[in-house]
């Protein structure tokens, strides 16, 4: 490939768009003849409030994102939400419901604990590999909201179609899209929080976007301990301005990689992921249980395909091995999962993934088991 770049299938940070990487290249040393570079940019500069504020405008038109919400871009990664949801969103209550597909989501859950009492509406086996049952769900009504995780990084599973009308009256639906985030159109109406660190689809690291449905946001449900930066309530006051210094930036090159994603349509990266990933799926599923992933097929994550080489261990490492020398790189599973983990985010081109899985065919032709 061009500049000797190779394919990047890891979880995250994850790969950029060449397009995105030369635009913020060209401006590196001398932003828009300001004389300086966005790094050394006063986050209170009028050039840096316009990036700021563009990139927020940005998501809102790809995501089509209704006025009745607020777009937060939140220093640090996705995780602080763990803590910030139940801060913010307790509103004086004691218990949340939490459903547990995978590791992200039951991590949200552990995180709760300080704060509540989570309430684990549903949990997938122990493995947190095969299904996600949508029917069946102890939901408290009691619960303040109920939090979910839509893509499940590690795992490879996702939730398509949350079944909305399981939700009792009024409870809002708070959902880490980290891993998914604008890879598919989504009605944000359905949701009271929606979050995701921009590493994986759309960013590098350093941003979460938060888009929170505005009558949510009241000081007087925010609990005390919360640090103001991750108090949504106080800092829905000044949106348009920046509470604290963001990670400058990261909000710019997010801002470029969300305009490039506007210019193609969010159906394009749509359609892309379903293409993508339907490559690979197809090379495990024809394998003859060489290749191994058990997800139920309506579960199957767009975005993290995972699977496990029938050969164990030693043919997962020369298959590592292989790949990289291969220019295919990042391919080790997450590591409580094991395997093999090809995240195919909105960045990544089809020749990846056909790149991909012409090796995955090589490779069992070459080693028989
Ligand atoms: C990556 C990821 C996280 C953690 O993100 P950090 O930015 O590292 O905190 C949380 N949830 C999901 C679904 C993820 O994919």
């Amino acid at each position: 490939m061009e500049y000797g770049r190779k394919y990047n299938f890891a979880g995250g940070p994850a790969c950029l768009p060449l397009a995105v990487l030369k635009q913020a290249q060209e401006s590196l040393l001398n932003y828009n003849g300001t004389g300086i570079s966005i790094m050394e940019m006063s986050h209170r500069s009028k050039e840096f409030t316009h990036i700021w504020n563009s990139a927020r405008a940005s998501f809102r038109k790809l995501l089509s994102i209704p006025e009745s919400y607020q777009v937060f871009f939140i220093l640090d990664d996705a995780s602080i939400q763990f803590e910030a949801v139940p801060m913010n969103f307790l509103a004086g209550r004691s218990r949340a419901n939490y459903l547990v597909t995978g590791y992200w989501s039951h991590v949200a859950c552990e995180e709760a604990q300080p704060f509540c009492q989570p309430h684990s509406v549903w949990k997938a086996g122990s493995q947190f590999t095969e299904k996600i049952e949508t029917t069946g769900w102890d939901i408290d009504p009691t619960g303040a909201y109920l939090h979910y995780c839509s893509n499940e990084t590690g795992n490879g599973t996702t939730l398509y179609d949350f079944p909305y009308s399981s939700l009792p009256e009024g409870m809002p639906l708070m959902c880490d899209m980290s891993s998914e985030f604008c890879a598919r159109q989504i009605d944000v109406s359905k949701y009271g929080v929606i979050y995701a660190g921009v590493q994986k689809n759309c960013g590098p690291s350093g941003v979460t976007v938060v888009i929170a449905r505005k009558d949510l946001l009241k000081k007087e449900h925010v609990l005390k301990v919360t640090p103001p930066v991750i108090n949504y309530a106080l800092i829905n006051d000044v949106p348009e301005q920046m509470f604290n210094t963001p990670a400058t930036w990261s909000c710019y090159v997010t801002g470029l990689y969300v305009d490039y994603m506007n210019k193609v349509g969010l159906k394009h990266f749509e359609d892309l992921a379903i293409r993508r990933s339907k490559l690979v799926y197809d090379v495990i599923d024809s394998s003859a249980g060489y290749y191994v992933n058990k997800v139920d097929p309506k579960c199957r994550s767009r975005t993290n395909v995972v699977f496990h080489l029938k050969g164990g261990e030693t043919l997962t490492k020369k298959f590592l091995e292989g790949a990289d020398k291969a220019g295919l790189i990042q391919l080790a599973g997450f590591a409580p999962v094991g395997g093999i983990r090809a995240s195919l985010y909105n960045a990544m081109p089809m020749e990846g993934a056909e790149a991909l899985i012409a090796f995955m065919k090589k490779f069992r032709d070459e080693n028989k088991v």
